[in-house]
């Protein structure tokens, strides 16, 4: 029997980049995954299919209503759900055979079927050619599933969660989203542009719990006014598809109907099968596999990374623990910076944060300025047509150190690694002040709320 330096077990952005990082790192690598394609949730049925028909819908919703505004004169425009879909199929086909190709190029063995531990640094790989691994050490990749709701009855077609919104076969009428997060969001945007009348019901009194509230409150008012219908303050208690309607109910509230029903009440741990009472490994009170500093599970030579453990359930944040884990695995040093992993909602226009809210700020009684500026003051935002929103810069009130930054506007989610960068980098609001931004250029907003952190801004 071959043995392994690492195997590792589950190939989403976690798992594939940290077997990667491990071949560079001169170890000898398996993975086991136990579907067809490699890649995880994020290639297959999350973060790539999600923006391919995020930007597809987007053009439709352009070329119907916007593009007269430029003085482009576009009539009957008509969009073709097959072909968006099909689009989004090869997108995703071409990102997942090319990890193939790199686990090809790294030399990483990888085998297909369902991973579980055996104790002693056996992983038994079962499916269609079922077998044995030995590996002196294990890294657990497998990531997380869609989090079920008490009463609500998912039944894949009618009553279904983000891997069914992202291929539905025709647009619903009637779309209602329970859970306003980051996966409602996305997909409510998706399903209104194409002409499904979306409602939201969130449990908070707000939505995008965990994005700064003053700017999750701006994005609101902006979405309602595009279309999408939220009601908070709805616990609900039952959804499920009977006599050919989906049947949603709240508390206190008169039941609802819709043709779909999209669950997104957040994802929990893929664990389930995986043998980890055999090999030792603990998880903690939430059911995430219990890890220290340096990704080590309670049991020997037992390592894991991404979704399945604490924090943030972020593919770059999975990918940063993978490189980080890899290289101690290989006797190096690994740290990932959890205040500057950023987090982008793809919405339009774009919400992006990163490092602390202001309310995270108020509760560590952290003392802060801040500073803001509006796309609409600036000269690029202008000429694309995209004005809405702003940048907010939360910085220390004595050191002027960055200490959080939040942007609601166009390619919101590109322009934040500028402060990712800037946090990573221990700046302060005047460094970025004082750095040149191309002109016109969106950038130009940060600079901007750098500068108004002292009130000093020149174009409000
Ligand atoms: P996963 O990507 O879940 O990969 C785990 C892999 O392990 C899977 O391939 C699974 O099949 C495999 N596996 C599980 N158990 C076993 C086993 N026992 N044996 C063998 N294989 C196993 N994040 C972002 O940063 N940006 C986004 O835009 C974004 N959009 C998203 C959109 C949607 C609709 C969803 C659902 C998620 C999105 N996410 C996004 C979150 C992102 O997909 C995850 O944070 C990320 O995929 C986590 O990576 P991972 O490697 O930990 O796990
Ligand atoms: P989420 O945690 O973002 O949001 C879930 C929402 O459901 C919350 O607002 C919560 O208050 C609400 N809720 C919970 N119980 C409820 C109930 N009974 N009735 C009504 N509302 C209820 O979860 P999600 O949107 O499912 O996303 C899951 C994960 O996937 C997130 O952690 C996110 O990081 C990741 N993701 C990331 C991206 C991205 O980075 N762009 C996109 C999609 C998903």
């Amino acid at each position: 029997m071959d043995i392994f330096d690492l195997v590792v077990v589950g190939a989403g952005p976690g798992g594939y980049v940290a077997a990667i990082r491990a071949a560079q790192n001169g170890l000898k690598v398996a993975c086991v995954e136990k579907e067809a394609q490699l890649g995880g949730t994020c290639l297959r049925v999350g973060c790539i299919p999600s923006k391919a028909l995020l930007e597809a819908s987007e053009l439709y919703k352009l070329a119907r209503t916007n593009l007269g505004e430029f003085g482009v004169v576009s009539k009957e425009v008509s969009f073709d759900l097959a072909k968006m879909m099909s689009r989004k199929d090869s997108i995703v086909g071409g990102l997942t055979k090319g990890i193939e190709g790199l686990f090809r190029k790294h030399k990483i063995t990888r085998f297909h079927g369902h991973g579980r531990l055996l104790g002693n640094g056996k992983v038994a790989v079962e499916g269609d050619s079922p077998t044995e691994i030995q590996a002196r050490n294990i890294l657990i990749a497998t990531g997380s599933i869609s989090a079920p709701l008490k009463g609500v009855k998912v039944d894949g077609t009618h009553v279904v969660t983000s891997t069914e919104a992202l291929s539905f076969a025709e647009v619903p009428k009637q779309l209602i989203l329970i859970g306003a997060g980051v996966i409602g969001l996305e997909l409510g945007c998706v399903w209104s542009r194409l002409g499904a009348k979306v409602i939201v019901l969130e449990y908070l009194d707000r939505i995008l719990p965990g994005i700064d509230a003053e700017i999750a409150n701006e994005a609101r008012k902006l979405f309602t006014k595009q279309g999408l219908e939220f009601r908070t303050g709805m616990r609900v208690t039952s959804a499920e598809f009977k006599d050919g309607r989906c049947v949603v109910t709240c508390d206190g509230q008169e039941p609802l109907e819709a043709d779909k029903v999209l669950l997104g009440v957040g994802r929990i741990p893929c664990t389930s099968n995986l043998g980890l009472d055999a090999a030792g490994v603990k998880l903690d009170e939430r059911g995430r596999v219990a890890v220290d500093a340096h990704f080590h599970t309670s049991a020997e030579g037992i390592y894991a990374i991404g979704d399945v453990i604490p924090g943030p359930m972020l593919a770059h944040k999975a990918e940063e623990e993978g490189v980080a884990a890899a290289d101690i695995i290989a006797g190096k040093y690994g740290h990932v910076n959890y205040n500057a992993i950023p987090s982008v909602v793809y919405t339009d226009p774009e919400i992006a944060g990163v490092g602390k809210t202001e309310e995270q700020l108020k509760e560590a009684g952290i003392p802060y300025k801040k500073g803001s500026f509006p796309f609409m003051a600036n000269g690029r935002a202008r000429a694309l047509g995209h004005t809405d929103g702003r940048v907010k810069i939360l910085a220390h009130a004595e050191t002027d150190r960055i200490l959080g930054m939040h942007i609601f506007g166009p390619r919101a989610g590109d322009l934040i690694a500028e402060a990712a960068t800037a946090i990573e980098f221990g700046a302060s609001a005047e460094d970025i002040a004082r750095t040149s931004h191309a002109h016109p250029t969106l950038a130009e907003c940060i600079k901007e709320a750098a500068l108004a952190v002292e009130g000093q801004q020149i174009h409000m």
